[in-house]
């Protein structure tokens, strides 16, 4: 767990689909929530929509601040602003403690430097642990004037209702078909601007080639719930291709075996969840079409167990990952075959 006064990737773009949160945060004119919860998937943007509402939150310019030419947003951008306290858990396994909830509770009792108040943004409020989450209701049941606090998780089924009862809520989805190709374009004619002619390739034609396949790639959009950011890692990591790998592999499972799952060690095991939950409804939405419907029973079956381990994996729960993994690994023919039991 870190606590930190800036982030070193302190990032406030703005991402297009984030105009009716925007919106949501205008309407609040100069009374701006005290608590307030950013929620939707991952790959949204939500951790530079926290950033950038705490900048614009501290800067004397209020909301309508355009220029950064203010002390306020000069000091955010070089990481020393005394008003703002980021608390990031810089790895998906680390928790967030009781120490960094009294650290946010001392920081928010102190006097704002700056005049405007003080803000505290926690990334991933998810990843509190229970004696940090009970003293953060305490914080929210207090509520200090003229200090804000700005949370945002993935996964808010994992905190308190009593902590989920005391803040707004801006909620964040995934834009549509058409906005993700639009904003893909717009990243893609980025890259064209700062690599032009790379390998004497034409990069436009290549790259907008790739975006067509893109966006018939049910799997790719299936699997990141259609948000942008997560597509794009996904494709820059090489985690792309390998689910595709893997999926191929998949349908021949003559040939698959525990030989094969080395390569595939990169892929976390809730993206192979995944992959098999895609898997299964399409086989079940088959099923459905072709009117198999008895076909579906060891489906659903199949889905439930997958549901059951991936809420496992996300609630974390002292899992030993290497043994999960095996297992998980290993279970994956197996699994893939139920859907495949021959017709009696
Ligand atoms: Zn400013």
């Amino acid at each position: 767990m870190t606590i930190i006064a800036m982030n070193k990737n302190f990032s406030t773009t703005s991402f297009p689909w984030h105009t009716d949160q925007w919106r949501q945060i205008e309407s609040y004119k100069d009374k701006l929530p005290h608590a307030l919860l950013l929620t939707g998937t991952t790959g949204l943007g939500k951790s530079a929509f926290a950033n950038k509402l705490a900048q614009r939150t501290l800067c004397p310019d209020g909301l309508n601040h355009q220029s950064r030419s203010c002390s306020s947003c000069r000091l955010i951008e070089s990481g020393t602003n005394p008003d703002l306290l980021i608390v990031d858990s810089s790895s998906a396994s680390k928790q967030i403690l009781i120490e960094d909830i009294h650290e946010v509770r001392s920081f928010l009792q102190m006097t704002s430097h700056l005049g405007k108040g003080k803000v505290v943004v926690i990334h991933d409020a998810d990843k509190m642990n229970s004696s940090a989450a009970n003293a953060l209701l305490k914080v929210l049941e207090e509520p200090p004037v003229g200090k804000y606090l700005i949370l945002s998780s993935s996964a808010t089924s994992m905190i308190l209702p009593t902590i989920l009862s005391r803040c707004v809520k801006i909620k964040f989805t995934p834009p549509s078909l058409p906005s993700i190709e639009q904003w893909f374009k717009q990243e893609l004619s980025q890259l064209n601007t700062k690599n032009p002619n790379k390998d004497g390739k034409d990069l436009k034609d290549a790259n907008s080639g790739a975006l067509d396949k893109l966006l018939q790639d049910d799997l790719l959009l299936s699997i990141n719930n259609s948000s942008p950011l997560s597509i794009l890692n996904m494709l820059q990591n090489g985690k792309a291709d390998l689910l595709h790998r893997l999926n191929d592999d998949l349908d021949d499972l003559t040939n698959f075996n525990s030989t094969k799952f080395p390569a595939y060690k990169d892929l976390d095991l809730i993206e192979i969840m995944d992959l098999l939950l895609w898997r299964t409804e399409k086989q079940i939405l088959s099923k459905f079409n072709q009117k198999q419907l008895d076909e579906t029973k060891p489906l659903f079956a199949l889905r439930s167990l997958l549901l059951a381990r991936r809420s496992m994996l996300m609630r974390k729960l002292n899992i030993n990952r290497e043994l999960l993994l095996e297992e998980c690994l290993l279970a994956i023919p197996h699994l893939s075959q139920i859907p495949q039991i021959p017709r009696t």
